[in-house]
């Protein structure tokens, strides 16, 4: 990873409802990113309402159709993680809780990292695979 790894925007928008949009804004550029709301079912019994949202961050809305790097959309992928957070709000983008690794290589094409326990992907990879159409 390089030192440019970082987002430097703001997200606005509530996530009340069943469904809605998130602005992230680096001025004068903007993003628009659509939720909903989905239903999981706890090992516990209960449910929870997790955030299911689509992190197609290819573009900007706002130059239109101005591309962003793959480093830039996984900044903002991981500003994301931690703006969902801070609201308690948990999400289809989240890390999962148990970040450990098992011996086993991760499934994307000539990558050799160890993938995550319980998960095809390393952590890099699960990263990747959470921005729509990065392959
Ligand atoms: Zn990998």
């Amino acid at each position: 990873m390089t030192g440019e790894n970082v987002a430097v925007g703001d997200f606005f928008g509530e996530l009340k409802g069943r469904d809605g949009h998130i602005v992230y804004r680096e001025p004068p550029r903007e993003l628009q990113m659509y939720w909903e709301r989905g239903v999981h079912n706890e090992t516990d019994g209960s449910r929870s309402y997790p955030v299911l949202i689509t992190c197609d961050f290819r573009f900007w809305l706002n130059p239109k159709g101005e591309a962003l790097s793959e480093q830039h959309q996984l900044a903002i992928l991981t500003a994301l993680r931690r703006w969902l957070g801070a609201q308690g709000a948990r999400s289809s983008i989240d890390l999962p809780d148990n970040v450990s690794e098992e011996s086993i290589n991760c499934v994307w094409r000539d990558c050799r990292n160890h993938r995550l326990r319980g998960y095809y992907y390393c952590r890099q990879h699960f990263d990747l695979s959470c921005l729509a159409n990065i392959r």
